[in-house]
């Protein structure tokens, strides 16, 4: 009989902590905040720094445990690759523009083609699931200069 009861009480407590309001943290400023419950799953903003984030799905888990942050790792990493690859393509280009000899033979930078199209791919991976979406278009924008720089160093070589 105590055992019933107690395990009633037990329950009781989890579907009022699952009741009205869902318990999250913001994934940007660590803010704790509660929402109401249909919000579960849906785009929302911090109320404290405006992140846009996506709301967990589950029990008041962490923003950060869903898909918004591996988009933002993807990102990050996507910013930093595409920037990355634009500064040593804009050092090749105006070594050449000098009259340097790129020293990277053709077949490797047709091949880094790829490197870009992939930080554009991962952006639009991030897109809207991410709680930096600045990250989304400067990743874009780094991968599409990146891939004019490789396309003006190639027709200048061959
Ligand atoms: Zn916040």
């Amino acid at each position: 009989m105590l055992g019933g009861t107690h395990k009633q009480q037990l329950v009781g407590v989890n579907l009022a902590e699952a009741g009205v309001m869902l318990k999250t943290t913001c994934p940007r400023c660590r803010e704790a905040m509660e929402l109401p419950d249909e919000k579960r799953g849906l785009p929302i903003r911090c109320p404290h720094c405006q992140a846009a984030f996506r709301a967990p799905e589950g029990e008041n888990q962490a923003a950060t445990g869903g898909g918004g942050g591996a988009a933002d790792a993807v990102l990050v990493v996507a910013t930093y690759v595409g920037f990355g690859g634009l500064l040593l393509t804009a050092a090749l280009l105006a070594w050449r523009m000098y009259g340097g000899a790129v020293p990277i033979p053709t077949s490797a930078l047709i091949g880094a083609l790829v490197i870009p199209m992939a930080v554009i791919m991962a952006s639009w991976y991030g897109k809207g699931r991410t709680s930096q979406p600045h990250l989304v278009w400067v990743s874009r924008v780094a991968a599409y200069l990146w891939l004019l720089a490789l396309v003006a160093l190639l027709t200048r070589i061959v």
